[in-house]
C-alpha cells in the first residue's frame, strides 16, 4: 500500500469512527435507534407559499380585480340610484368572486396534490452496508453512520464523507449550478466549505464516474441540499408554453369583454336607455365574458393527464412535458430493453469452426477457453449465489456452467461503449496468468492473432476472418446480438494486455421483442410520429430488429453508423435524415445528442430515450427526455422529463396520446364556454334593435356563466383521449389554441342555435301572456319574470345538449360512453339541479328574478335543445363525408 492509499485509508477509518460506525456498517438495532433520533432522510418540499396566501391569490389576480372593480361600481351606483337593483348586482358579483376563487383554489390544490403524489412513486434506492452485509434500502431510510456504496450513475442520497473511492467524479449542478464534473477522493481533514471539500459527497449531486464507499454524516433537512431547498422558497414553477398561451388567450378575451361592455354602454346611451340600467348591463356583460375558469382548468387538465399517464406507467417529472409530448414528431428510441425485453439467451455458437445452434448448456469438448471467457469475463455481482447485473452477461455466465477455476481475478478493463469490449485477467496459485476478452466482433477480431479449432490453435488468416465475418453477418441478419470471445495466456514479460489474443468463437444472443411493441410502432405511424432506432449494436442486427418491430418496412433503409456520423457535417446529417427510414447503429451516447440537434434543426419535436450517464446531455437537449425507471441510472432520470416505470416503448406512445388529449380537451372546454356568450348577447341586441323587453337580465347571465356552466366545462377539460387522437398527424408547431374554425363553430353555429331556442321560449311565454309588440314590462311583472326565466332555461337546456356535442369536434357524440367521464355526469346533474333551484326555490327566485315556468315553455325549450344536438351532429356528418378522401 503506498503512502497516498495509506492516508486515504486512515482518513476513511477516522470518518467511520467519527460517526460511531465501522466497515461492516451499523447494526439493525442501531439503525432503528438513529432513525428515531434523526428522522427520515427526506428533504421536505419547501412549500412555496402558505395555503392562505394561495387562497388570497385566487381573489387578487387580474380577473378577480376586474370583478372587484365591477362590484365596487355597482355598490357606488346603488348610492346614486337606490332601488334599481345595483346592490343585488354588487352582491352577486362578490358571490361570483367567492365561488370562483374557492373553486380555482380547489382545482389548484388538487392539481398540486396530484403532482406531489407522483414524487413518491419512484423512490431512490441505495446500496448500504448493514450488519456486515450489503443490502438495498430506500434512500429515505438512511441515518448518519450508514455506509453507502455508490457507483457511476447514482444520485448521492445524503451528505457523506468518503471512506474509499476509485476514479470518482461528481456533478454538483443541483447545488452550485456548475455543470463540469469535479474529482472527489478520500483524504484527511479537509475543513471549510463543504461544497468545495474534496472528501465530501453532497446529497443531490450525481456520480458521473467511478465508485466509492462513503459514510453518511447528515440526512434530510440537515444536508446542504436541504438547507438550500429551504432557502430557495421563492423559486416558482416555470410556466408551460400552453399556460402562457392560455394566459394570453384569456387576456385577449377579457379585453374583448371590456370592449363589448363599453360598446354596449355606448349603444345604450345612444338609444336613450336610462343611465344606471345601462351601466349595470355593461358591467354584467364584462363580468359574464371574462373567462375566469380558464387558467385553473388548464392546470387541472395537465395534472389529471399526468395522473392518467402514471396509471399507464409514464411518470411525468415536469408538467409542461405533457403538452410537448402531444406535439412530438419523432421518437428516437434505444433498442435493448425498450423495444426488446433485455432478457438475453444464447441461441447460436460458432466454435471450433462450426456454426451450431446452442443447446441448453455449452457443448462439451475442446471449448474450455470459450466457456472460461463467458464465465470469467463479466462485471456481475453475486448476491446469495445469484448473479446480478447485465442480462447478457448473466446469460453467458449461466450458459457456460461450471468451469474449473483458473485462478483469482487480478484485474479488469471494464466495458465501455466506445471500445465495445471488456477484459478480465486472472492469476492462478501457480502464477499462471490469463486474459479473457469479450466484445463486439469488430472490436475483438483485430486483436486476435489465432483462433481455437477444437483445441488446436490456428492462425487467424484472411480465410478464417472471412469465415467468422460471414457467420457474424448471418447471425446479425437474424437479429441476434453477436459477441466475440477471446483469450490468451498472459506472459510474464507484460506487454499489451489485449494484443495477440486467440479467438475462441462467436456467440449469437437473442433478446425477444416486447410483445406489443409492433402495435405501438404502427400506432406511431398512424399518428404521423416518426420512429428512429438508435443503438450501440451492429447495423445488421439493428436493421433486423427494426424490421421485426415495423420501424423499417422498405427493402433498403438508410443505416448511419457512429463512424459515419463522426465524419459528417451537421448539414449532411440533416439531409440524410430526410430519408423516410433511418437506423442508427454502433452509435455512442454522445452522438445521440448530435442526432437530436439535427432533428431539431429540421423543425422536429424530438422525444429521446436514454438510461446511462452519457445519455444525460441528449435527454436534456431533446424536447422530451425519457429515462428508464427500471434499468436507468439516477443521472438519466434527473435529466429526463418523463420516466418510464416499465421501460417499455409502448408506454411512450400512450403518453403521447395523453399529451394530445390535453390540448383537445382545452379546445372542447373553450368551445363550450364561448358558445353560451351568443345567447347572452343576441337577446340584448334584440332588445336594442327591436325595442322588446330585455329577454335576459344581467344576474341571469351570471347564473349561466359562473353557475351552471362551471362543472360541465371542467368535465370537458379532463376527458380521456378520444379514439382518433392517434389517427391524425401531430399538431403543426405554433398552431394556436384558439383557431378560426373553433370560434366559428361556437359563435356562428352552436351559439345562434342556443339563442334561437332561448328566444323562442321567451316569446312563447310572452305571447301566451297576451303581450303585444311594443308593450314594455316592469322588472317585477310576473309575466316578465316568467319570460326571462324561459330564456334562461332555454340556454341552460341547450348547454346541456352542447355538452354532448362538444365532446368531439368531428365524431358523433354517441361514440363516447357517458361512463368514460364521471365528472361529466356530475356536471350534467349539477347543471340541472342548479337550474331547478334557480327557478323553484324562494331564494333562487329572489336573487335571479325568476318564476316557475308553464309547461309550454319547457315544451318549446326542450325541442330546441334537441335541435342543436341534431344540427351539430348533421354538420359533423357532413364535414366527415366531405373531408373523407374519395
Ligand atoms: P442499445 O442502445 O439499444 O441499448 P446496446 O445495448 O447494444 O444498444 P451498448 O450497450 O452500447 O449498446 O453496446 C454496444 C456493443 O458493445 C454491443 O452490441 C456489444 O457488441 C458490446 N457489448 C455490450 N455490452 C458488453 C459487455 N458487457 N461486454 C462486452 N461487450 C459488450
Amino acid at each position: 500500500m503506498d503512502a497516498v492509499q495509506q492516508t486515504a485509508r486512515s482518513a476513511g477509518d477516522a470518518a467511520l469512527a467519527g460517526l460511531a460506525s465501522g466497515p461492516a456498517g451499523l447494526s439493525a438495532a442501531e439503525v432503528r435507534r438513529r432513525q428515531a433520533e434523526f428522522g427520515p432522510n427526506r428533504v421536505e418540499a419547501a412549500r412555496r407559499e402558505p395555503l392562505w396566501l394561495a387562497l388570497l391569490r385566487e381573489f387578487s389576480h387580474f380577473f378577480a380585480l376586474i370583478l372587484w372593480l365591477a362590484a365596487g361600481l355597482a355598490f357606488v351606483a346603488e348610492r346614486f340610484e337606490p332601488g334599481a337593483g345595483m346592490a343585488e348586482l354588487g352582491a352577486a358579483i362578490v358571490g361570483v368572486i367567492v365561488v370562483n376563487g374557492a373553486f380555482s383554489f380547489w382545482q389548484a390544490f388538487r392539481a398540486g396534490q396530484a403532482i406531489d403524489a407522483l414524487r413518491l412513486l419512484l423512490p431512490q434506492r441505495v446500496k448500504v452496508r448493514r450488519d456486515g452485509a450489503t443490502v438495498e434500502v430506500e434512500a429515505g431510510e438512511l441515518v448518519p453512520g450508514d455506509v453507502v456504496l455508490l457507483v457511476e450513475g447514482d444520485k448521492v442520497p445524503a451528505d457523506c464523507r468518503l471512506v474509499e473511492s476509485w476514479g470518482l467524479r461528481v456533478n454538483l449542478a443541483t447545488l452550485t449550478g456548475e455543470s463540469l464534473p469535479k474529482a472527489r477522493r478520500a483524504a484527511e481533514g479537509e475543513g471549510g466549505d463543504p461544497l468545495q471539500a474534496r472528501n465530501l459527497l453532497l446529497a443531490g449531486s450525481l456520480v458521473v464516474a467511478g465508485e466509492c464507499c462513503a459514510v453518511v454524516y447528515a440526512t434530510g433537512m440537515h444536508t446542504e441540499f436541504g438547507r438550500i431547498a429551504h432557502l430557495a422558497q421563492t423559486a416558482g414553477d416555470a410556466e408551460s408554453p400552453l399556460q402562457k398561451e392560455i394566459r394570453h388567450v384569456s387576456r385577449v378575451v377579457a379585453l374583448l369583454a371590456l370592449g363589448l361592455g363599453v360598446l354596449f354602454f355606448a349603444i345604450g346611451m345612444a338609444i336613450g336607455l336610462p343611465f344606471w340600467a345601462n351601466f349595470m348591463f355593461a358591467i354584467g356583460i364584462i363580468v359574464a365574458n371574462v373567462p375566469e375558469g380558464l387558467l385553473p382548468t388548464v392546470t387541472l387538465a395537465l395534472a389529471m393527464a399526468t395522473q392518467r399517464m402514471v396509471r399507464r406507467q409514464a411518470l411525468v417529472r415536469h408538467l409542461p412535458a405533457v403538452e410537448t409530448l402531444g406535439n412530438a414528431t419523432v421518437i428516437l428510441t434505444d433498442k435493448t430493453g425498450t423495444l426488446t425485453q433485455n432478457r438475453m439467451s444464447v441461441r447460436e455458437l460458432v466454435a471450433a469452426g462450426r456454426h451450431q445452434l446452442a443447446a441448453a448448456r455449452w457443448p462439451r469438448g475442446g471449448d474450455l477457453h470459450l466457456r472460461a471467457v463467458a464465465r470469467f469475463c463479466h462485471s456481475l455481482k453475486f448476491v446469495a449465489g445469484e448473479a446480478a447485473g447485465d442480462p447478457m452477461e448473466i446469460a453467458l455466465w449461466r450458459f457456460a456452467g461450471e468451469v474449473p477455476a483458473l485462478g483469482e481475478r487480478s484485474g479488469e478493463i471494464p466495458f465501455d461503449a466506445e471500445r465495445r469490449r471488456m477484459t478480465v485477467t486472472t492469476r492462478g496459485d501457480d502464477g499462471a496468468g490469463f486474459v479473457w476478452t469479450k466484445g463486439a466482433p469488430e472490436s475483438v477480431l483485430p486483436l486476435c492473432a489465432s483462433w481455437d479449432d477444437g483445441g488446436v490453435s490456428r492462425p487467424l488468416d484472411d480465410a478464417a476472418r472471412a469465415m467468422f465475418r460471414r457467420a457474424h453477418e448471418d447471425m446479425a441478419e437474424r437479429g441476434l446480438r453477436v459477441l466475440a470471445l477471446a483469450w490468451k495466456r498472459q506472459d510474464a514479460a507484460g506487454g499489451e494486455i489485449e494484443a495477440g489474443l486467440a479467438l475462441s468463437g462467436l456467440v449469437g444472443l437473442e433478446d425477444p421483442l416486447r410483445p406489443d411493441v409492433h402495435d405501438a410502432v404502427t400506432r406511431c405511424h398512424e399518428a404521423g410520429v416518426r420512429v428512429l432506432m438508435i443503438t450501440g449494436d451492429h447495423p445488421q442486427t439493428a436493421v433486423a430488429v427494426a424490421r421485426e418491430v415495423g420501424i423499417v418496412r422498405s427493402a433498403s433503409p438508410v443505416v448511419l453508423t457512429g463512424d459515419m456520423l463522426r465524419g459528417m457535417r451537421p448539414a449532411a446529417l440533416q439531409l440524410a435524415l430526410d430519408a423516410p427510414e433511418v437506423v442508427f447503429a454502433r452509435v455512442s451516447a454522445e452522438q445521440k445528442m448530435q442526432v437530436v440537434q439535427a432533428l431539431q434543426r429540421k423543425g422536429d419535436i424530438v422525444a429521446v430515450t436514454g438510461d446511462g450517464v452519457n445519455d444525460a446531455p441528449a435527454l436534456k437537449t431533446a424536447d422530451i427526455g425519457i429515462a428508464m425507471g427500471l434499468s436507468g441510472t439516477d443521472v438519466a432520470r434527473e435529466a429526463a422529463d418523463i420516466v418510464l416505470l416499465d421501460d417499455h416503448f409502448a408506454t411512450i406512445v400512450n403518453a403521447i396520446e395523453e399529451g394530445r388529449a390535453v390540448f383537445d380537451n382545452i379546445r372542447k372546454f373553450l368551445t363550450y364556454i364561448l358558445t353560451s356568450n351568443i345567447p347572452e348577447l343576441l337577446p340584448y341586441l334584440a332588445f336594442v334593435i327591436f325595442g322588446i323587453p330585455l329577454p335576459l337580465t344581467v344576474i341571469q347571465i351570471l347564473a349561466v356563466d359562473l353557475g351552471t356552466d362551471m362543472l360541465p366545462a371542467l368535465a370537458l377539460g379532463v376527458e380521456p383521449p378520444g379514439p382518433d387522437v392517434m389517427r391524425r398527424p401531430p399538431r403543426p408547431r405554433g398552431e394556436r389554441l384558439l383557431t378560426w374554425p373553433l370560434l366559428a363553430r361556437a359563435y356562428l353555429f352552436l351559439g345562434p342555435f342556443e339563442a334561437l331556442g332561448a328566444l323562442a321560449a321567451y316569446f312563447c311565454v310572452l305571447l301566451a301572456g297576451s303581450w303585444n309588440y311594443g308593450d314594455m314590462l316592469a322588472a317585477g311583472d310576473p309575466l316578465y319574470r316568467q319570460a326571462t326565466t324561459a330564456c334562461l332555461a332555454g340556454i341552460v337546456l341547450a348547454q346541456m345538449a352542447n355538452l354532448f356535442v362538444c365532446r368531439h369536434p368531428a365524431e358523433p357524440a354517441w361514440r363516447f360512453p357517458l361512463t368514460g367521464n364521471r365528472l361529466l355526469l356530475a356536471g350534467l346533474a349539477t347543471e340541472l339541479v342548479l337550474l331547478l333551484a334557480i327557478i323553484h326555490t324562494a331564494w333562487g327566485q329572489r336573487l335571479f328574478g325568476t318564476a316557475p315556468l308553464p309547461a309550454e315553455a319547457w315544451a318549446v325549450a326542450l325541442p330546441f335543445a334537441l335541435l342543436l344536438l341534431v344540427a351539430e351532429e348533421g354538420r359533423k356528418a357532413w364535414c366527415r363525408r366531405r373531408c373523407r378522401p374519395a
